[in-house]
């Protein structure tokens, strides 16, 4: 079919034409009988030209129709330009077109709202139920205090302890909360800037001597670098510190008392742009079945033994992987079932 410009310019020489033969019909209808030849040619003309227009627009209206949109069952727009039987004018096709990537990334728009609103709601759900244990857990304990175990030495003093560790809980909860949530949002700011890793690991380890000693941990730091060489990284101090909290925390909450805990600096290659830091324990490991997930928001490998611990939230790992890929970093675990694991992630050791 001609496109629609050539239409639009066909169709005025079209009447130019019929109002010229109309007029030479009229110069000719000084002739009586003419006259009325001319009379009926007209009416003629007229009938055939309208019918003509009406066969014309339908046939130019049909591509549009077929380009209109439908409404699927799910209530999505649908656009039906790759179903026209007929080959549509040049600007139809461009229109087509356009209209087709308009449908698709409404269509990539409507899937991703309702990815976001699925894990919205989940998550939803499981803030709800990991705040809803240790209130109860608080409540429950006060109402058994105030219904009389408050003047039992035996108990009173426990109830109390039990409720304080549910408190805890509670704000550690709300803590990893706001963190995730700044951390998604992108309002939680970096300060990113050089520094040496080796006395920072060096300093943190001392640090966490006290909570390690706490279970008879041997928790220790060893870098395969040069004793004066500088390993200097690009990152932000705090986070790194929270990323190895974390990770050493865990190390200790999931070991038997007695174990051992390295950090490891690795820099084998100095011509390479990273780095690895490695958390490695002798604790309880985590079954293979487990790893894939175990990074993502609220997983938890024996959910039993992580609720009845104070700090366990469940969002500590999620938090360090956001942490490490806004350092432009990887983070991972290899571990065994009662042998222990090692956490590993990856700093840059220049500006990105
Ligand atoms: P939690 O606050 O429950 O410790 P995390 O996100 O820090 O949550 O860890 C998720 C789960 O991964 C934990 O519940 C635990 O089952 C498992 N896990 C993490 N670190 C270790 C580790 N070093 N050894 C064994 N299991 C671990």
């Amino acid at each position: 079919m001609p496109s629609l410009r050539v239409q639009a310019a066909a169709f005025p020489i079209i009447l130019v034409c019929i109002v010229l033969l109309v007029g030479d019909l009229a110069i000719a209808s000084w002739v009586p009988l003419l006259l009325a030849t001319a009379v009926w040619a007209s009416i003629a003309l007229v009938l055939v030209l309208s019918l003509a227009s009406l066969w014309h627009a339908g046939h130019l209206i049909r591509p549009i129709r077929q380009l209109m949109p439908t409404v699927d069952t799910q209530g999505h727009l649908e656009f039906r330009s790759t179903t026209t039987a007929i080959t549509p004018p040049e600007e139809l096709r461009a229109l087509s077109i356009v209209i087709d990537q308009i449908a698709e990334k409404q269509r990539r728009d409507d899937q991703a709202r309702e990815k976001l609103e699925r894990v919205r709601s989940e998550f939803l759900g499981n803030v709800s139920h990991e705040l809803r244990t240790p209130i109860f857990a608080v409540q429950g304990f006060i109402e058994t205090l105030l219904d009389g175990a408050v003047d039992d030495p035996a108990v009173n003093r426990d109830f109390l302890f039990r409720a304080r560790l549910q408190a805890e809980r509670l704000n550690n909860l709300l803590n990893d909360l706001i963190d995730i949530s700044r951390i998604e949002s992108g309002e939680m700011r970096m300060s990113f800037r050089m520094f040496d890793l080796q006395p920072f690991l060096r300093d943190f380890t001392n640090e966490m001597q006290p909570l390690a000693r706490a279970k008879n941990i041997e928790l220790y730091f060893t870098g395969n670098v040069l004793p004066h060489h500088e390993v200097n990284v690009y990152a932000d101090k705090e986070r790194v510190k929270q990323v190895l909290i974390n990770l050493v925390d865990n190390a200790i909450k999931y070991s038997e008392n007695g174990g051992s805990i390295k950090i490891e600096l690795h820099n084998a290659d100095p011509t390479h742009d990273e780095l690895t830091v490695r958390v490695v324990d002798t604790g309880v490991g985590i079954a293979a079945e487990h790893l894939p997930r175990l990074f993502e928001r609220f997983y938890r490998v024996d959910k039993g033994r992580a609720r009845s611990s104070p700090g366990g939230t469940g969002l500590g790992l999620a938090i360090v992987k956001h942490i490490t890929e806004a350092h432009h970093g990887r983070i991972s675990v290899t571990s065994e079932a009662g042998k222990g694991s090692a956490f590993q992630f990856t700093l840059r050791k220049e500006p990105f």
